[in-house]
């Protein structure tokens, strides 16, 4: 069969499948699996890949060595499942993630939050879009390879995982299971683009101490809250060079890889008094390639400068604190065969290719740092995950589901032409 006749079965069976899909993502919504009731969910993929002969590894994650810290380990599980005819060549990993973030107020949403309504074209509900859009293309993108009992010259393992909203633990446990992956496609939301490059984060908190006095004679205080801010802006300007040093055509339309905000800050306990205390929490950009030991360093160095300018934080210094292990970033390069695969999946079904670059954390680094060939694709807007009226499109969806199809089919692993 020529290739072009092998894809259009490819998409017609797809098509034939639309709705059966939808239908699985709004279930799949329904199951409201925030982090830490991934188990609300599990079942419905685990029947699924059984019913289309897709053999299942259920990795509970009590029994991972990354169940420390982590609720109701005992009830969770990764779910893993093969492409049929797994034979030991070189893996591919589809991954996605179990969990949503929560729902939050039920006030602020149109509908109720785990509606899973199909309306007008769109799956509504938490996790639509982040990432059962997602994880709905690439099973049946595996669907319809298996149904056309296409023999793709590798194994495929999907990797659907626990915790990636909270801690990447569940990722980071699949490791046991699919140790050495050569390449990895993680299904998040990205527009429908492909994203062959990301940076990292890393998480700070600074809390600087000062001392209280009543506001009618403020000199008798130390104002923390003001020396907070001589931090702030400080680590901002650091950041701002930072993302001046590092560029990369795939950024060019945002105005930094590398964003820095401060989510969230306090001072004092009363107004009419000087703050002793003010404390600050955000986040850092890390290129790729860049050890995020070293960032860290210069991190503490900045801090290290402003408290060295002042004589109380001289006595004083600030502390500064890391609040996760962070995120390298990663690249993998536009001639690896993944990359390859997926713009001529584009290309041949939507006449030209889009890539992006992804200013977001998300368990791809954790391949991509390690060096394997890793790219993010999938449908809908990443802005609209983790607020209210979540949405994915039912059109994109589909589309995601035959570009990735049509991607394993172009694909090569370990230099096999297919
Ligand atoms: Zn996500």
């Amino acid at each position: 069969m020529t290739r072009q006749a092998r894809d259009e079965q490819v998409l017609e069976y797809l098509d034939a499948m639309a709705e059966e899909m939808l239908d699985l993502l709004s279930a799949s919504v329904r199951c409201a699996s925030e982090s830490g009731w991934e188990d609300r969910v599990a079942e419905v993929y685990a029947t699924w890949f059984a019913g289309r002969g897709m053999p299942v590894t259920r990795q509970p994650i009590a029994s991972s060595g990354f169940a420390a810290g982590e609720p109701r380990a005992s009830e969770r599980e990764n779910v893993i499942a093969w492409y049929p005819g797994r034979t030991g060549r070189s893996v591919v990993v589809l991954n996605g993630h179990l969990d949503v973030v929560p729902a939050g107020d039920p006030s602020a949403w149109s509908l109720p939050p785990y509606s899973g309504l199909r309306k007008a074209g769109r799956v509504h509900g938490r996790g639509s879009v982040d990432m059962k859009g997602g994880i709905a293309a690439g099973l049946y993108a595996l669907a319809a390879l298996s149904a056309l009992q296409i023999d793709l010259g590798f194994d495929i393992a999907m990797e659907l995982v626990v915790a990636e909203e909270t801690t990447g633990v569940g990722t980071r446990a699949a490791e046991a299971v699919v140790p050495h992956p050569a390449a990895a496609l993680v299904l998040e939301p990205s527009g429908g683009a492909i994203v062959p490059v990301s940076t990292g984060l890393l998480f700070f908190t600074v809390e600087v101490t000062g001392k209280a006095a009543h506001t009618s004679a403020p000199w008798r205080g130390v104002d923390a809250f003001e020396r907070l801010i001589w931090l702030r802006e400080a680590l901002a300007e650091h950041a701002r060079k930072r993302g001046e040093r590092y560029t990369h055509p795939l950024f060019a339309a945002v105005p930094t890889a590398l964003p820095f905000a401060v989510g969230t800050a306090s001072a004092g306990t009363w107004r009419a008094a000087v703050p002793d205390r003010a404390v600050m929490s955000g986040r850092l950009g890390v290129a790729p390639g860049e050890s995020l030991d070293a960032v860290r360093q210069e991190f503490q160095h900045v801090v290290d400068e402003v408290a060295a300018a002042d004589e109380w934080l001289r006595a004083h210094p600030p502390t500064l604190r890391w609040d996760h292990e962070g995120l390298p970033g990663w690249e993998t390069p536009l001639d690896d065969p993944l990359i390859v695969a997926l713009v001529s999946a584009q290309r041949d079904f939507s006449g030209s290719e889009s890539l992006i670059g992804f200013t977001a954390g998300s368990d791809a680094a954790f391949f991509g740092a390690r060096g394997i060939p890793t790219a993010v694709f999938g449908p809908g807007e990443v802005s609209l995950a983790h607020g209210p009226d979540e949405y994915v499109s039912e059109r994109d969806v589909v589309d995601a589901a035959k570009v990735l199809a049509l991607a394993l089919l172009r694909m090569e692993v370990n230099g096999r032409e297919r």
